[in-house]
């Protein structure tokens, strides 16, 4: 059984203390690979590496570290067929999701920050007739980047990419969960002659190896997605060190349709923010609000999609895989009791689905639509992360907004209308990071993306990502 390795110093190396965990193919239920339970002797390693490697790749001229990324994008491309097939038996996601969406956009996340730290220029002004004020960027140092198992290669390239670009050395931890793609990323970068120290990745628990990067003296910043709960744990060790935190957190995002809307598109749409990937995406839209004008007709086309979904076997031609794990599966399951304790009818789903064949023991649940819930229940507070979403009709404009900004959370709303005004109306009435007018993980490099409320703390992308890996340093000079 295979066993992977972490990255240290430029070299694949087996955990210090020789322990290893199970790795798991969700979609069979079957052990296939073991991963390092990595400990503190790990990291101290990982942590003098890139300080050792620190001065070298902060003074690399950011020509010279933007063409070493592109060489990674492009062994991504050139990989895209051994890399879809890891992501998907570690994750359980359709192989066909994989490959036209997690390793192109790994890919594109090296590429943009390559293209875009070559265009970052430090800021300057006149001030007044005798002086002169600019503000220099420099890396922060030993960065730490903690990514979840949804999208685990995108993720986790998302974060590790603008914080090499900006000149900083990494040390990086994938999920646990899926730690596959992850460990080919480190024979790539081997492969690309990314210097030893730069980049170096860790696998193992959370509560452990996760911990222990946050808590690392050496690590001075860190960027995080996964888990409200565990980011407010990351927040609270981070601050008496005074880390300089990224958190992309949960969501409980809303879908608004309204009358007006174009009703083939916005099916298409609504069904596929709230089923895509498992339900499993920060993004998804797990809250659905139609105007009652249009609900039953919306409710009888939208359940007509869901039940023609089809779910199997992820190496097969499907529309969903499995859940990313038992224990997920089953909090899942457990979500959807609580909502017909709570006295939701289930309108399609409700129950794990069993397939034929290999996947007999896999993790699969079927994509569940729920209505008659009321905004303040559990099943309309908690984030579920799978594939379950509500279903509600609303009276006025007003409503449906102020269901939306209803729960703790804030990162992504849909609006659903043909109508321009409102469209721009309701976007700025929304409290959410990102609002999707008539499109959903409709994504450009180039904006911010994050949360408000419990849904994260910063943004990611474009500049934000490159101000975030980078300290500002402003210097004024009189030459009066
Ligand atoms: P998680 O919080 O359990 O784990 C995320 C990562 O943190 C993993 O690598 C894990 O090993 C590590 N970790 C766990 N405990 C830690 C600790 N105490 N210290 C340091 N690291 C620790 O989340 P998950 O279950 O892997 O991912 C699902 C969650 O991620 C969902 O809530 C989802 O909404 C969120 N998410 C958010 C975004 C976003 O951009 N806002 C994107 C994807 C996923």
């Amino acid at each position: 059984m295979e066993a992977l390795e972490n990255y240290i110093d430029g070299k694949l190396v087996p955990p210090g203390d020789g322990r290893y965990l199970d790795n798991i193919n969700p979609a069979t239920g079957q052990v296939y690979g073991q991963i390092p339970r990595s400990g503190q002797a790990d990291l101290d390693a990982a942590v003098t590496a890139a300080e050792q490697a620190r001065a070298g790749w902060q003074a690399t001229p950011a020509e010279q570290r933007a063409a070493l990324m592109e060489r990674i994008a492009d062994l991504i491309d050139r990989n895209l067929e051994l890399l879809a097939a890891a992501e998907s038996e570690d994750n359980g996601k359709p192989i066909a999701l994989a490959r036209s969406l997690d390793i192109p956009r790994a890919a594109s996340n090296f590429r943009f920050f390559a293209h875009a730290i070559t265009q970052f220029a430090s800021e300057s002004h006149a001030m007044g007739e005798a002086a002169i004020n600019y503000t220099l960027r420099d890396p922060i140092g030993v960065v730490g980047c903690i990514s979840p198992w949804n999208l685990p290669l995108y993720l986790f390239t998302w974060k590790i990419a603008p914080a090499l670009a900006a000149g900083n050395c990494v040390i990086a931890k994938p999920s646990e969960v899926t730690p596959k793609t992850a460990y080919l990323l480190s024979q790539l970068c081997i492969e690309a002659g990314l210097p030893a120290g730069v980049l170096n990745i860790l696998h193992g628990l959370g509560g452990e190896i996760g911990n222990a990067i946050v808590t690392h003296p050496g690590v001075k910043a860190i960027s995080f997605t996964g888990g409200t709960a565990t980011g407010a744990q990351i927040a609270a060790q981070a601050a008496p060190k005074f880390k300089k935190l990224s958190l992309e957190l949960g969501g409980k995002n809303p879908s608004l349709v309204f009358a007006d809307c174009d009703l083939d598109k916005t099916v298409a749409g609504v069904a596929r923010a709230a089923f895509a990937n498992q339900g499993q995406i920060c993004l998804c839209g797990s809250r659905i609000y139609v105007e009652r004008s249009i609900y039953p007709e919306f409710r009888e086309r939208l359940l007509e999609r869901v039940t023609a979904l089809r779910v199997g076997d992820p190496l097969s031609d499907v529309d969903q895989g499995a859940l990313v794990s038992e224990a997920h599966m089953g909090k899942v399951l457990g979500a959807i009791e609580t909502a017909r304790a709570e006295g939701g009818k289930i309108l399609c789903g409700g129950e794990r689905l069993v397939p034929d064949g290999r996947c007999a023991q896999g993790y699969f649940v079927a994509p569940t639509l729920i209505e008659g819930l009321p905004l303040a229940c559990e099943t309309n507070q908690r984030e579920i992360f799978g594939p379950v979403a509500t279903l509600q009709p609303f009276d006025t404009e007003e409503d449906a907004i102020g269901m939306a900004n209803g729960t703790d959370y804030g990162l992504a709303a849909s609006v659903w209308t043909e109508n321009l005004r409102r469209s721009h109306r309701v976007a700025r009435q929304l409290d959410f990071g990102i609002v999707w007018v008539n499109c959903w993980l409709q994504r450009d490099l180039r904006t911010p993306f994050g949360g408000m409320k419990n849904s994260g703390v910063g943004r990611e992308g474009g500049l934000e990502a490159l101000r975030f890996f980078t300290e500002p340093k402003n210097v004024c000079i009189n030459y009066d």
